[in-house]
């Protein structure tokens, strides 16, 4: 009903005035009276599902099998044990979850979308969410609608409703009322939330807020989009998908042996139980959740917001980076410090850079910081736009884009229609037909053109940014010919700090950075050069340049192509294919409604969080909060830290685990009892290895990290050596701890016969079964399992300090101080402690107690693996 409303008529019912917006304190009363705007869409994730999530892994769902068939068995103490364990996993596996999405959901917090806003007659940048109805809002090519409006002003805004109404084509919006009301799709002078503008400029008065707008009263219909899976954690789940299948199969192998040894059938589903345990990694997925989640807040610290979870990992991989100049790698703080014009009175030319302008320096600088310089330089030369625009009425505009590269407007003053028109200096040539020279407008020959362009050459070599300016009088719309050229200006914008330092260790990390700017050749030259992007004029193509090539020659030439200039959002798309077609994983940065697809096409698509639309933001797969180059290259640092850190938890819990069913296997080939009970087992896998996981997981990175090579995006988990890692230390844990299972029943045997190592070895079954020496073969087996249980968790805890940095001595890796590394390592020893020697508790354990001296000589044969660890760095080292 609001688009038949005349705007008097909404100044009256809103109590607004349209051209001040409300008051602080008003807006301020609405928003507590009428609360937030923001759709409150879809169900949360209940605790209740998350839990039960948890149990829909295979692995769990193995264990909790093996669970019910030691009920069966009547081995009611394993069960229960199985099944305590089972859901002490599943709780912390909850609360871990919850907590990461609550650590991602504050990330994302950061990234919520502003909104320009007329308040108190200023213009102001406020959270969406607090935007109320009779608020006045300015939008802009790019920016989301923040809720339901009512358009006052337009200039051919073009607004993308498909979220709302299913169509994709732009619908062009006016602020004329209409005669009657209409369906949704038809209100053309309204704007609805979640649509985007897609082009043009406008305000509207906020009619609808929060779940009262049209797309509140459909909210339930939006799909929250799922919770993605990294690529690696899809990798994972098959990898846990496959070792479910293997747990399997080795339970018929030892079915097949078992028969053949004749064992019992009671004796034999124990020993598939225990071997089923020992090869579910639980811990894993929790694990690799968690450390992401650290990443992603590691990330948030040095100014980049992750919005989608796999980017995490592809960063690691990036080896291209393709990046715009104004802002990103410049600091994008303009300055005019140089003009040219042909012996002028200076006003049109002042007029042209005020009049045909979009931001404003009254109270703060707001807006484009190209429009800013130029009306801060025109305030040195006294010309305000406050002003003129008093004077001159703006009729129409014909908006910036970076296609077109320029912009112009229509003013009115005493019934005379004037045309400024700002821009490229290329394109403004090329529709001018005159010049103001000496005060008189006289034509423009080609050869004067070519002397100008030759001019402005000499600001661009000086990195200078060129914008140009021309007019024309006695036209009626933004008709852009037949123009008069007023002039140009040259504007500095040095490089960011610490960007130049960046590219370099980028480039010692097998990254190549790449420039992307709609600006001039000579200029983003001059940049390149000073920056360490480019050196060599060679490296520098035009626009104009690549349309003439084909898809094929574009990726050959790319090979030696740094700078890309005066490109348009296009061609941006068509480079970032290129590259990807020469296997390279790209990173692009983006900040224009323009840039989405490109944003989209890249690997990572990095929108900027302070100048990105709200489109640009919305294709990307990372923010970068303070617009700065250098975040993205501490991102990448981070990123190849976080691949690291998962890849040595995997290897370290897989070791583990291939460790306890290497032992059971032996154990079983070799006909003795089982040296580890199932809950031993279930004890280290959950116990003992999550603290130490979660360590690693947490590890700084490792100093030398930025200066490999990027990893190719689907390089295993388990290239490099990582392999032989997991089986070398799995069969060193495995030797352990049958060694430690082993010793007890052979000294016996070796004191009492005084025999030979080998007939001792050959008697140690027998020992088992009927003891020796008056001690009886369960006490001397209870004794042999806690001696391997130990052991078998020692190790692992020394193992974990040794794959915190698998290149360096441990000594060196303790320096790094991860607390939580020497913490998981204190607290594995005394929880191993506590189930040996505290009675309740070991009676559940079936363990007996220790002698300081057996802990002794334990806590030295399970230092072991380091020992390897050490020796393994010195000899790569020579
Ligand atoms: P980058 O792509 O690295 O951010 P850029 O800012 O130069 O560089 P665009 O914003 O696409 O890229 O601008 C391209 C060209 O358009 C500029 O070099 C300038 O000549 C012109 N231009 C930029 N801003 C405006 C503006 N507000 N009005 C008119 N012309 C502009």
């Amino acid at each position: 009903m609001y688009e038949t409303k005349s705007i008097e008529q909404l100044e009256k019912e809103f109590d607004v005035d349209v051209n001040v917006g409300l008051s602080l304190e008003e807006a301020e009363k609405r928003l507590k009276k009428n609360g937030l705007n923001k759709i409150e869409s879809g169900k949360k994730k209940t605790k209740i599902s998350v839990f039960v999530n948890q149990f829909k892994d295979v692995l769990i769902l193995i264990l909790c099998v093996s669970a019910i068939l030691s009920f069966f068995l009547k081995e009611y103490v394993d069960g229960t044990i199985i099944l305590v364990i089972v859901f002490f996993n599943a709780i912390v596996g909850t609360i871990q979850e919850i907590k990461a999405e609550e650590a991602l959901e504050k990330i994302k917090n950061l990234a919520s979308p502003m909104c320009l806003v007329k308040r108190e007659g200023k213009t102001c940048i406020i959270p969406s969410s607090n935007l109320v109805y009779g608020d006045i809002v300015v939008l802009e090519e790019g920016s989301k609608i923040p809720a339901d409006i009512r358009f006052i002003k337009t200039h051919s805004i073009k607004v993308e409703e498909a979220s709302l109404t299913g169509e994709s084509f732009l619908i062009e919006k006016n602020s004329v009322e209409l005669n009657e009301q209409k369906p949704l799709a038809e209100r053309i002078n309204m704007g609805f939330m979640s649509t985007t503008v897609m082009g043009g400029r406008g305000e509207g008065i906020v009619v609808k807020t929060g779940m009262e707008t049209e797309i509140g009263k459909i909210a339930s219909l939006i799909k929250k989009s799922k919770q993605e899976e990294t690529p690696l954690q899809k990798r994972l789940a098959d990898l846990g998908k496959l070792l479910g299948i293997l747990v399997v199969g080795i339970c018929l192998v030892i079915l097949f042996i078992s028969i053949i040894q004749k064992r019992n059938f009671f004796e034999m589903i124990i020993t598939s139980i225990s071997l089923a345990v020992a090869a579910v990694p639980e811990g894993l997925p929790a694990a690799v959740t968690i450390v992401l989640a650290i990443g992603v807040q590691r990330m948030a610290k040095v100014n980049t917001i992750v919005r989608r979870l796999p980017s995490v990992e592809t960063l690691g991989a990036v080896s291209i980076i393709c990046s715009d100049k104004t802002g990103t790698l410049t600091q994008n703080k303009l300055s005019v410090i140089k003009k040219w014009s042909s012996n002028i009175d200076e006003t049109l030319l002042f007029e042209a850079m005020t009049l045909c302008n979009n931001a404003s320096i009254e109270n703060e600088a707001l807006g484009d910081p190209t429009e800013i310089a130029l009306l801060e330089y025109a305030k040195r030369n006294k010309f305000t736009k406050k002003e003129l625009d008093v004077k001159y009425i703006r009729e129409d505009e014909a908006p910036f884009d970076s296609k077109r590269k320029r912009m112009s407007v229509l003013c009115k003053y005493n019934k005379q229609k004037k045309l400024y028109v700002k821009g490229a200096i290329e394109g403004i040539l090329s529709i001018c037909d005159f010049i103001l020279k000496d005060n008189k407008v006289v034509s423009l020959t080609q050869t004067e053109k070519e002397q100008i362009l030759n001019l402005s050459k000499e600001f661009s070599l000086e990195a200078l940014r060129v914008l140009s300016f021309a007019y024309r009088e006695n036209v009626n719309n933004c008709d852009e010919s037949h123009l008069v050229f007023l002039g140009f200006v040259g504007m500095k914008d040095t490089p960011r700090i610490g960007v130049k330092e960046s590219i370099a260790k980028l480039k010692k990390a097998g990254i190549t950075t790449i420039m992307i700017t709609g600006d001039n050749i000579d200029t983003a030259y001059a940049v390149a050069k000073e920056i360490g992007i480019a050196s060599k004029k060679e490296e520098c193509l035009k626009g104009l340049e690549l349309d003439l090539l084909d898809e094929k020659e574009l990726r050959e030439i790319v090979k030696n192509i740094r700078v890309f200039a005066r490109v348009t959002p296009e061609h941006k798309m068509r480079i970032v294919k290129a590259f990807k077609e020469n296997n390279h994983i790209v990173a692009m940065t983006g900040d224009g409604v323009n840039d989405a697809p490109s944003l989209k096409t890249a690997d990572i698509g990095i929108a900027m969080g302070i100048s990105g639309t709200d489109v640009a933001k919305e294709s990307s797969d990372m923010i970068l909060v303070d617009d700065n180059f250098s975040s993205i290259e501490k991102a990448v640092e981070e990123g190849r830290g976080i691949y690291a850190n998962i890849k040595k938890t995997v290897i370290f819990l897989l070791s583990s685990n291939i460790g306890e069913v290497f032992t059971m296997l032996v154990a079983i080939l070799l006909r003795f009892p089982l040296p580890l009970m199932a809950i031993h087992i279930l004890w280290v896998n959950l116990i003992t290895d999550t603290l130490p996981a979660l360590a690693l997981g947490a590890d700084p990175k490792d100093n030398n990290i930025m200066n490999e090579k990027p990893r190719p995006l689907k390089e295993s988990l388990f290239a490099n050596g990582g392999l032989k890692t997991v089986f070398f230390y799995g069969a060193f844990i495995t030797l352990l701890t049958i060694g430690a299972f082993v010793i007890y029943p052979l000294t016996l045997a070796m004191k009492q016969g005084n025999v030979g190592l080998i007939s001792s070895l050959c008697k140690i079954k027998e020992i088992f079964t009927n003891g020796i020496n008056g001690l009886s073969g369960q006490y001397i087996l209870s004794n042999s399992q806690t001696y391997a249980f130990t052991a078998l968790g020692f190790s692992q805890l020394f193992h974990m300090l040794g794959m915190s940095n698998t290149k360096q001595s441990v000594f060196k890796t303790l320096k790094n101080k991860n607390k939580l590394m020497l913490l998981a390592f204190g607290i594995g020893f005394i929880l191993q402690f506590i189930v040996v020697e505290f009675t309740p508790i070991s009676n559940f354990f079936m363990t007996a107690s220790l002698s300081l001296k057996e802990w002794a000589w334990l806590v030295l044969i399970s230092s072991l693996p380091l020992f390897a660890h050490e020796l393994f760095v010195i000899f790569k080292r020579n």
